[in-house]
């Protein structure tokens, strides 16, 4: 993927150079899994792998929409008409987003935007939000208004794209990594108050790697609601607003006095125990004292193993990647990432030992599974920007 290449399709799509080109990130989660729809803590970073949109205005007051992800099924809006879903699923992150800028009081102006990504799609590292931002972005240069919507509003816009024209009930870390993202930074993201701190992961000499199960994970086929649900549930039970607001003290109570089911239980275990290491995790990132790698690995497994074991959001998959990537020479830690069903897993690796990591856990997960998964090593990248 590179702008030349863009360009080039561009001028193949619609006859012209485009006058702009942005870009919009992926991600992976480093900690603070199902965290997020219980007003819990998030640490995600952006990934190097983004999404391109290059765009050229058009005067006829519509908005095309074109993605070489998505050959032969452009999506087209009229300005002067209310917004509605439309027949390609994928057009629907697209226009979401419009909608959402011209309900926040922007006046979009007629465009052709076409897109270019190498984050892959339903891999869980959030190719649809680095859509959304990426739209937001780019419509928002059309029509010079770049500065006019804050961060923390365009990451919400395209949240609510997501949410409401494309069906997927997706909390607020997606699209605000793709929009506040820095290199060399995770971003610790208070997720009731909506708070972000910029946190520091510049360790010299590692990478993450990111190993793809190539299992599809589906964000609506009722796994995620679920659990939605039964967060939701548990909290009611405990009196509180949401999860984040439980202790483990308060859930054995809850556990002695009979008034909580053993699933809602090991759910909110989950959840409290995760956001303690997602906040831990943080502080180690930030202070940086002796071993704070191995400690980080050691709250990377407790992650995993707690939504393998207590959220059941893991799957065979993902646990053979984390299986291999077993404390070792090099190996730090490893956990999924994402949603969970599926998805990515994630291995903190010294960069020397990227390699070898690589191969056993792709030759173990050939032993088992019969073909190769996916691997790239990436660093914490910059978020949404403007390239032209
Ligand atoms: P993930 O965000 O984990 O990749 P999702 O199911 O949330 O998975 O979003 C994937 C969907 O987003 C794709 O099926 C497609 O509809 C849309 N999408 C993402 N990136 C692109 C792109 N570059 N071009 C067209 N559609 C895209
Ligand atoms: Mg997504």
């Amino acid at each position: 993927m590179s702008t030349q290449k863009i360009k080039d399709e561009f001028r193949k799509a619609f006859g012209v150079t485009p006058k702009g080109i942005v870009a919009a990130p992926g991600r992976v989660n480093l900690i603070g899994e199902h965290t997020d729809y219980n007003d819990g803590f998030v640490l995600p970073i952006a990934i190097e792998q983004r999404t391109l949109a290059a765009w050229a205005p058009r005067d006829d007051g519509r908005v095309v929409f074109a993605s070489l992800q998505q050959p032969n099924k452009c999506d087209e809006i009229d300005l002067c008409t209310a917004i509605e879903t439309g027949q390609h699923a994928w057009g629907n992150y697209c226009r979401g987003v419009a909608a959402g800028l011209i309900e926040n009081g922007i006046e979009l102006a007629g465009c052709n935007i076409l897109f270019d990504s190498n984050v892959p799609l339903n891999a869980g590292l959030s190719s649809s939000a680095s859509l959304e931002v990426a739209t937001g972005v780019a419509l928002l240069a059309v029509c010079g208004s770049e500065s006019s919507v804050k961060p923390h509003l365009l990451a919400k816009i395209c949240q609510h794209a997501e949410n409401t024209f494309a069906g997927a009930p997706c909390g607020i870390m997606d699209q605000s990594i793709s929009v506040m993202g820095q290199a060399n930074h995770a971003l610790l993201l208070d997720c009731r108050s909506g708070q972000t701190r910029q946190i520091p992961f510049d360790a010299p000499n590692t990478v993450l790697l990111v190993v793809d199960t190539q299992v599809s994970h589906d964000i609506g086929d009722g796994g995620y609601p679920a659990r939605r649900k039964q967060c939701e549930a548990a909290a009611e039970i405990l009196g509180i607003p949401a999860l984040r607001d439980a202790t483990e003290e308060m859930i054995a109570q809850a556990v002695a006095a009979s008034k909580i089911s053993d699933l809602q239980m090991r759910r909110s275990r989950h959840v409290v125990t995760e956001i303690a290491r997602t906040l831990a995790a943080a502080d180690l990132l930030t202070f940086k004292a002796d071993g704070y790698l191995q400690k980080f690995g050691e709250l990377m497994y407790a992650s995993h193993a707690s939504l393998r074991d207590d959220f059941e959001v893991s799957c065979p998959e993902l646990d053979t990647i984390v299986d291999l990537a077993i404390p070792r020479s090099g190996v730090f830690g490893a956990r999924m990432t994402g949603g969970g069903f599926g998805g990515c897993a994630i291995v903190l690796v010294e960069e020397n030992h990227a390699e070898s990591v690589t191969q056993v856990i792709s030759d173990g997960f050939k032993k088992q599974y019969h073909r190769r998964p996916p691997i790239f090593a990436t660093h914490p990248a910059p978020g949404a920007m403007l390239i032209e």
